[in-house]
């Protein structure tokens, strides 16, 4: 803790100097900066020694909790070797390793020679030299949004390579998530956070959200039949000879509004990209590493896709690492000599960081150790039953998960489904109350959403969960 003027001089200067992202920095000058110094297991301190749980896994990253021993050490035993080469034209220890243990974890599917997998995969199984998943090129890049801009050129230049013209295009869903770079931008969905660069993105198509508490096509599941997956096929029976691929959240659009899928729309979707021969991009950023109960989500329904793409808690939340997974299929096809320009002409700076690769091993360990999916069990079991139980409550709309992420939809009137107005602030206004609480949480519009730190424990979630039906009561009375 500083002094009293050290910590007035942080906040006059986060305030002069900072724009912190997706926040309206005119209404932040009129707050008071809660400013970190410190984290504990699933806690963060600020500058006033003032304790708060981490209901977001600081932003959906931290898995094991922070200041995690095993991960501390990882970072600094290879601090003490080297903190940074570059990947282009050199290699290093952990990016290695990394890549050797996330393959080793990729989803796999039901059996060696499912048709979960388009056809350009078989060759990859015939050659029988593969590891269990046909998903094992590991291309590393820094954050989310590059994780799938790598996904978009690979998929892409694939179809180049394969001499087939004209697929400029992608097929993503309404209401999906994928980054902030302008690549990440084109194939989103969310209107408020999207529409205002439409000028600059590539063209798409958009398939509707599997959203079936506001379900676009008015049907309800099961007896919709899966009307959402038919517009998609629609869609690709008329136009999968300009599309790429297929890029998708497998079962929860998390920024979209924890949005949860349900049941077989995932593999659906796998099916169709088989059929219609697109590729599949499951963008894994949020959902992996546990969230879901599972390591990946796309294990819940057995799918393997064509390209995966993780970051977020791949170093357990410590620092910015990413990875894209191809197929073999689709790395062999930029084989070739060196004037024939095939490369996959893409890097970043910090590109398979040893620090970060350091750390993402570190965590892997952890969850073999620990047997941490094994431990979120009751967990889930405790969250989802809170879910039933808020759900009751008058201006609770939905209140849906899936492993330890969940959202609770907030609406003016429960009979109609009517939302609270954008300005309303609802969500936020819960949130400010946990804050003041001792709980971190930050929402996503109307919805409130809990994803706390895989670790957390039992008593820590009651408290989570405490707080959040609190606040919901509170603000809409
Ligand atoms: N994909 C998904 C599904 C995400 O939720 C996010 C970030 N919330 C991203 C991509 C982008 O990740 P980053 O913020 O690290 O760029």
């Amino acid at each position: 803790m500083g002094t009293i003027e050290e910590n007035r001089h942080l906040e006059e200067a986060d305030k002069n100097y900072v724009w912190h992202p997706f926040t309206q920095m005119k209404e932040w000058l009129t707050e008071k900066p809660v400013i970190i110094t410190e984290g504990r297991d699933c806690f963060l301190k600020d500058m006033y020694g003032n304790w708060y749980l981490d209901g977001v896994s600081s932003l959906w990253v931290n898995v094991h909790g922070h200041r995690k021993q095993e991960i501390d050490d990882a970072i600094r035993a290879q601090m003490n070797r080297i903190s940074h080469s570059t990947m282009l034209g050199l290699s290093n220890v952990p990016a290695i390793r990394l890549a050797e243990r996330l393959v080793k974890i990729m989803p796999s599917g039901d059996s060696p020679d499912s048709t979960t997998s388009p056809p350009e995969a078989d060759s990859v199984r015939k050659s029988g030299t593969v590891p269990q998943s046909p998903l094992n090129k590991v291309f590393y890049s820094d954050n989310g949004s590059t994780a799938v801009e790598v996904a978009l050129k690979m998929a892409f230049q694939f179809w180049i390579h394969k001499g087939v013209k004209g697929r400029n295009s992608f097929l993503s869903l309404k209401n999906g998530y994928h980054g902030d770079t302008l690549g990440a931008v084109s194939v989103g969905g969310i209107e408020i956070f999207h529409s205002t660069f439409g000028p600059l993105l590539f063209k798409t198509y958009k398939a509707p959200s599997p959203h079936c508490y506001r379900c676009e096509l008015d049907a309800s599941y099961p007896d919709c039949g899966f009307a959402c997956l038919r517009k998609m096929e629609v869609m690709l029976r008329e136009h999968s000879s300009e599309i790429a691929g297929v890029i998708m959240e497998p079962l929860v659009q998390v920024a979209g509004g924890m949005i949860v899928a349900p049941p077989g729309y995932l593999k659906g979707v796998r099916e169709l990209c088989t059929r219609y021969r697109v590729l599949m991009i499951a963008d894994e950023v949020a959902t992996g590493f546990g969230r879901t109960g599972r390591m990946f989500a796309c294990e819940h329904e057995l799918v393997v896709p064509d390209i995966f793409c993780l970051s977020k808690g791949i170093t357990g939340g410590y620092l910015p690492l990413a990875a894209t997974i191809a197929n073999e299929e689709i790395y062999n096809t930029f084989l070739g000599e060196f004037k024939d320009l095939k490369t996959f002409f893409h890097g970043h700076s910090y590109t398979g960081n040893p620090l970060g690769c350091a750390a993402a091993l570190a965590c892997l360990d952890i969850f073999e150790r620990e047997k941490t999916i094994e431990g979120i069990a009751p967990k889930i079991a405790m969250l989802e039953s809170f879910l039933r139980d808020i759900a009751q409550l008058d201006h609770v709309g939905d209140a849906r998960s899936k492993g330890l992420m969940a959202g609770v939809e907030l609406v003016k009137d429960k009979s109609t489904k009517e939302a609270y107005a954008w300005e309303e602030k609802m969500g936020w206004r819960v949130c400010h109350y946990a804050r003041e609480k001792g709980v971190f949480l930050r929402p996503l519009g109307n919805v409130v959403v809990i994803m706390p730190p895989l670790a957390i424990n039992t008593e820590n979630l009651e408290q989570l969960m405490k707080m959040i039906k609190e606040g919901i009561v509170e603000v809409t009375k």
